[in-house]
């Protein structure tokens, strides 16, 4: 499958904002962005031409690029989950979102076995997550209420799993996902997510005008 191997601190510096891509170094005052702000990436990065206020369809399409590089998913898949949020009953934006936080390698992160969606993703691609007990490798996994995600016994041991969890204990979870009972390890959807569980810096209605053009 394609995929991103360029250096991910590059798309947040593009974005002009912190996307939170490489987990627990997002933190520190190494982050790109805390060091020489949002300038743009690129030799032209600080011409005052780039420094211009985005409007119209340049301010929709650097809306749409950063959900799509906050959910580290490419062009094609994005737009499959537009079709699908707006033939969806409800606000088109918001099922996008909601679509996009479903899926299971964002719920492997928000449930605190990760420290990024990007970690989160090599979990569930080489097979340390399962669902009701059973693997599921497939990160685009839509989940749904009562399913309960856990992380195989032998990968709780897993210095960056562990580190990862502690961290989400200190940090919260979301509200949406509960520990699951009799589980030292695990969380269970309690209920969909809704979009005043969603980033709220993100502006979705850009991007259905983007794509009803
Ligand atoms: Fe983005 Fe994290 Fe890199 Fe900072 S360290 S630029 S937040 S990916």
């Amino acid at each position: 499958m394609a995929r991103y191997r360029g250096a991910v601190c590059r798309l947040c510096r593009r974005e002009g904002a912190k996307l939170f891509l490489k987990g627990d170094r997002c933190y520190k005052p190494s982050c790109p962005i805390e060091k020489r702000g949002t300038q743009p990436p690129g030799q032209h990065g600080n011409s005052p031409r780039r420094g211009k206020a985005l409007v119209g369809y340049a301010q929709q399409l650097r809306e749409k690029q950063k959900v799509k590089r906050i959910y580290f998913i490419l062009e094609g898949q994005f737009r499959n989950y537009f079709e699908r949020a707006r033939s969806f009953k409800g606000v088109t934006g918001a099922s996008l979102l909601i679509f996009l936080e479903r899926r299971l390698d964002n719920t492997v992160y928000r449930a605190g076995f990760s420290t990024s969606r990007r970690q989160a993703r090599q979990l569930v691609n080489h097979g340390h997550i399962e669902v009701n007990g059973r693997k599921v490798d497939i990160p685009s996994f839509q989940i749904k209420i009562g399913d309960v995600i856990t992380i195989r016994e032998s990968s709780r041991q897993n210095p960056h799993v562990e580190g990862a969890w502690q961290t989400a204990a200190g940090r919260g979870r979301p509200s949406w996902l509960v520990p699951a009972e009799g589980v030292e390890m695990g969380a269970r959807v309690a209920s969909l997510p809704v979009r005043e569980d969603i980033d709220r810096s993100i502006n979705e209605q850009l991007i259905v005008e983007l794509y009803s053009k």
